[in-house]
C-alpha cells in the first residue's frame, strides 16, 4: 500500500540516506570536518549542513555516522568501505528508520571503471505470500494499514547486511567486521538522545509498548527517553560483534536468522502491554529457508541524458530510477532556464504528475526491461509532453499513457537538448580527476519498522511489505505492485548518480520520504541543473510533490512563496506538509573539489563533512 493513501495515513519515516565519496587513497591530514559555526549535541561529534573541501566526503542525517564515515576515508579505506561503516553506524544511532532488518538500494560509481553499479537488496516475500495476504479473511477487504504494519505479516527478507557483505567484497577494500566495530562501539557506549529521536519514539509509543523487547530498549520507566540521555543498545553491540566474528551466515543462517523468523512466526507480544493496541497482531509465514535463500540483485543502473548530464538511477524494483528518468526528458523538452521560476515549478509539478501516472500503472518488481526502457525513451518523453500545458495544469489525476514504441511525437526536442552525451561534454563542467561514489539509500520502511525489536538482537524489523498494493482495484488495470511469492514491493528510493558528458561525476544524491522521494530528488535536480541554485540552495529550497493527485503536497514554505501563482495556473491548493524529505548530496567541482551537503533544518538537520576542508 505504498501509493499516496498510505500517507495520510502515518507520519512520514525516515529511510536513511547515506552519500559518501572518496577521491584517492593518498594519505590526508585530519583536519576537523565541521567548518567554523558547527553545532552539536553535548558527547556527539559536531554537525554542519556543509561542507567544501577534498579528499572525501560524506554527507549523513547524523553527526556519529558522518563522523566514522571520515575516519574510514582518513585512514585509507574508501567509498564503500565508509559507506559502510557509516550504515552499520546509523542502525545504531538511526534504528527507527534503517538497520539490519530492513533493505536498501545502493548505487556506486567505480571511478577505475567508470561504470555505475547498483545494488538491490530489497526485501522480498517470503515463499508463503499470497496475492491476498493483506486481506482481511474475516472481511474480505484490506486489513487497516496500522494492523499489517505491527505485524509479522509486514516483515520481508532483510537484505541490508548482505548489500554491505557484498558490496565491501566487490568494491570495498575492508572486510564486514572493521566496518561494524565502530558502529558496535557506539552501540555499546551509547549516544545523546536528541529530540528528534525521542519524537520517534513518543510518535510509537503505543506499537512499542506491544513488545517486551521494544519497550525495554526505547520505553524505560515507559516514557520515550529524555532528550540529553545516552542511550545505549548492548544487544545491538553483541549482534554486529557476533556478525564480525562469523560472518554475515550468523544471520541469514544461523542463530540470529532463527531469532528474526522466531519473531515473525510468533509475534513476542508482552503478557502486559503498557498500552492498548486496537489491532490482533498477527503472524508472517517468513520462514528460516526465505532467509537462506535471499538473494541480491545487481540490475542495470536505469539512465536519462538530462541537458548533457548523464543521471543513473535505481531500477526496479524502485520505481525511482525510471520515474525521476521519465520526468527529466519531459522537462527536456522545455527551457526551464528562461521560465520564470513559478512557470519552472509548474513545469515540474506537471512532468512530475506524468511521470507517477505511469509509474503506478506500470512500474512494479517484474516489470518487463521492454517496458521499462519504452518509459525512459525520448521518444515516449516527446508524446508525453503533449500533454503539458506551459500555460495551465492538467486536471489530476492525468492519465498514463501507452509506452507501446509508436509514438506521434508532438513537442519537438529543443535544439541542443539531448541526443548523443558526448554532444554535450564540451558544454558542461569537468574535472580532471573523481574519485568512487557511493549513493546508498536504506529503510525499514515506517519509522520505527513493524516495532518489533528481535528479542535479544536489539534490531528491528521491517514492514517493507505493506509497499505493496493490499487490492486490486476493482475495475482498474491489474496493478502491477500485487504481492507474490519471493516478490519485493514496489519502492520510490531514487538513490542518484549525475555524471558529467564525460562521464565523471557531478553530483550524487538521495533522499527519504516515501513516495515523495522521487519528487524530492527530481526538484533538487531542477533546482540545480535548471534553477542555477547552488546545490545547498537546492537542498534547503522548499518542496513540493505533486504524485498525480488532486491534493499535491507543498512544504508551508513553499505554499506562501508560490501557491498563489500556481493556483492561477490552474494547479489544485497544496496540502502544507511540515517537511518532505530530508536529503543528503555530494557535488564535485573544479579539480578535486567536493561540495557536501545535508539538510540544514528538516529533521533537525543532517551532517555533511569533507576530509580536508577548503580554507
Ligand atoms: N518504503 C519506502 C520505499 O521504499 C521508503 C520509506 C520512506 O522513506 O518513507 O519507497
Amino acid at each position: 500500500m505504498e501509493a499516496q493513501m498510505r500517507l495520510v495515513q502515518r507520519a512520514p519515516s525516515r529511510t536513511v540516506v547515506a552519500a559518501v565519496v572518496a577521491v584517492t587513497l593518498v594519505a590526508v591530514p585530519a583536519p576537523a570536518s565541521a567548518g567554523p559555526g558547527a553545532v552539536g549535541r553535548p558527547g556527539e561529534p559536531p554537525k554542519t549542513p556543509t561542507a567544501h573541501g577534498y579528499g572525501g566526503a560524506v554527507s549523513t542525517v547524523d553527526p556519529t555516522a558522518t563522523a566514522i564515515g571520515l575516519d574510514v576515508l582518513r585512514r585509507g579505506g574508501n567509498a564503500v568501505d565508509a559507506a559502510v561503516a557509516a550504515a552499520a553506524t546509523l542502525g545504531v544511532t538511526e534504528p527507527f528508520s534503517a538497520g539490519i532488518g530492513g533493505g536498501g538500494f545502493l548505487v556506486y560509481y567505480d571511478a577505475r571503471t567508470r561504470q555505475v553499479h547498483t545494488v538491490d537488496g530489497r526485501e522480498s516475500a517470503p515463499a508463503a505470500m499470497r496475492e491476498d495476504s493483506f486481506v482481511d479473511p474475516a472481511t474480505g477487504t484490506a486489513y487497516p494499514f496500522q494492523q499489517a504494519r505491527v505485524s509479522g505479516l509486514s516483515v520481508g527478507v532483510p537484505g541490508t547486511l548482505k548489500t554491505w557483505h557484498e558490496a565491501l567484497r566487490r568494491w570495498g577494500s575492508r572486510p564486514l567486521s572493521a566496518a561494524l566495530a565502530p558502529a558496535a562501539e557506539v552501540a555499546e557506549r551509547g549516544f545523546p538522545v536528541d529530540a528528534t529521536f525521542r519524537q520517534q519514539v513518543a510518535d510509537n509509543a503505543a506499537a512499542f509498548a506491544q513488545f517486551d523487547a521494544t519497550r525495554s530498549l526505547y520505553l524505560p520507566d515507559g516514557q520515550p527517553p529524555a532528550v540529553g540521555a545516552v542511550q545505549r543498545n548492548r544487544d545491538l553491540a553483541d549482534t554486529y560483534r557476533q556478525i564480525a566474528r562469523q560472518g554475515i551466515g550468523a544471520f541469514y543462517t544461523g542463530p540470529i536468522g532463527a531469532d528474526l523468523v522466531a519473531a515473525v512466526r510468533r509475534p513476542p507480544v508482552a503478557a502486559d502491554p503498557t498500552a492498548p493496541w486496537q489491532f490482533p497482531i498477527l503472524a508472517g509465514g517468513l520462514t528460516r529457508t526465505d532467509l537462506a535463500h535471499y538473494a541480491l540483485r545487481f540490475p542495470a543502473p536505469t539512465r536519462s541524458d538530462y541537458r548533457g548530464y548523464q543521471v543513473y538511477g535505481m531500477s526496479t524494483p524502485s520505481s525511482g530510477g525510471v520515474a525521476v528518468g521519465e520526468a527529466l526528458n519531459i522537462l527536456e523538452r522545455f527551457d526551464l532556464s528562461r521560465l520564470t521560476v513559478t512557470e519552472a515549478l509548474h513545469h515540474y509539478l506537471e512532468a512530475s504528475a506524468l511521470a507517477y501516472a505511469d509509474r503506478n500503472r506500470y512500474v512494479g518488481d517484474g516489470t518487463s526491461r521492454r517496458i521499462l526502457a519504452e518509459l525512459l525513451d525520448d521518444r515516449y518523453a516527446a508524446e508525453r509532453a503533449c500533454r503539458l500545458d506551459p500555460a495551465r495544469a492538467a486536471p489530476k489525476p492525468v492519465p498514463p499513457g501507452d509506452p507501446d514504441g509508436r509514438y506521434g511525437g508532438c513537442g519537438t526536442a529543443l535544439a541542443g537538448a539531448e541526443g548523443n552525451p558526448g554532444q554535450s561534454t564540451t558544454n558542461l563542467t569537468v574535472a580532471d580527476r573523481w574519485g568512487n561514489v557511493v549513493e546508498y539509500t536504506l529503510t525499514i520502511e515506517q519509522t520505527g519498522g513493524n516495532a518489533m525489536v528481535v528479542p535479544g538482537r536489539g534490531f528491528l524489523l521491517n514492514n517493507e511489505l505493506t509497499d505493496f498494493t493490499f487490492v486490486q482495484p476493482p475495475g482498474a488495470a491489474p496493478d502491477p505492485n500485487l504481492p507474490a511469492p519471493g516478490k519485493r514491493p514496489r519502492s520510490s528510493m531514487s538513490p542518484t548518480i549525475v555524471l558529467d558528458g564525460d562521464g565523471r561525476p557531478f553530483l550524487a544524491l538521495g533522499s527519504p520520504g516515501g513516495a515523495t522521494i522521487i519528487t524530492t530528488v527530481l526538484q533538487m535536480l531542477v533546482n540545480r541543473i535548471d534553477l542555477g541554485m547552488s546545490l545547498p540552495e537546492a537542498m534547503a529550497a522548499p518542496r513540493a510533490s505533486q504524485r498525480n493527485s488532486a491534493v499535491p503536497q507543498a512544504e508551508p514554505a513553499f505554499v506562501s512563496g508560490y501557491g498563489t501563482a500556481l493556483a492561477a495556473l490552474g494547479h489544485p491548493p497544496f496540502v502544507a506538509t511540515a517537511e518532505l524529505g530530508a536529503a543528503t548530496a555530494v557535488e564535485f567541482t573544479g579539480r578535486h573539489g567536493l561540495v557536501a551537503a545535508a539538510e540544514p533544518v528538516r529533521r533537525g538537520g543532517g551532517a555533511a563533512g569533507v576530509v580536508l576542508p577548503a580554507r
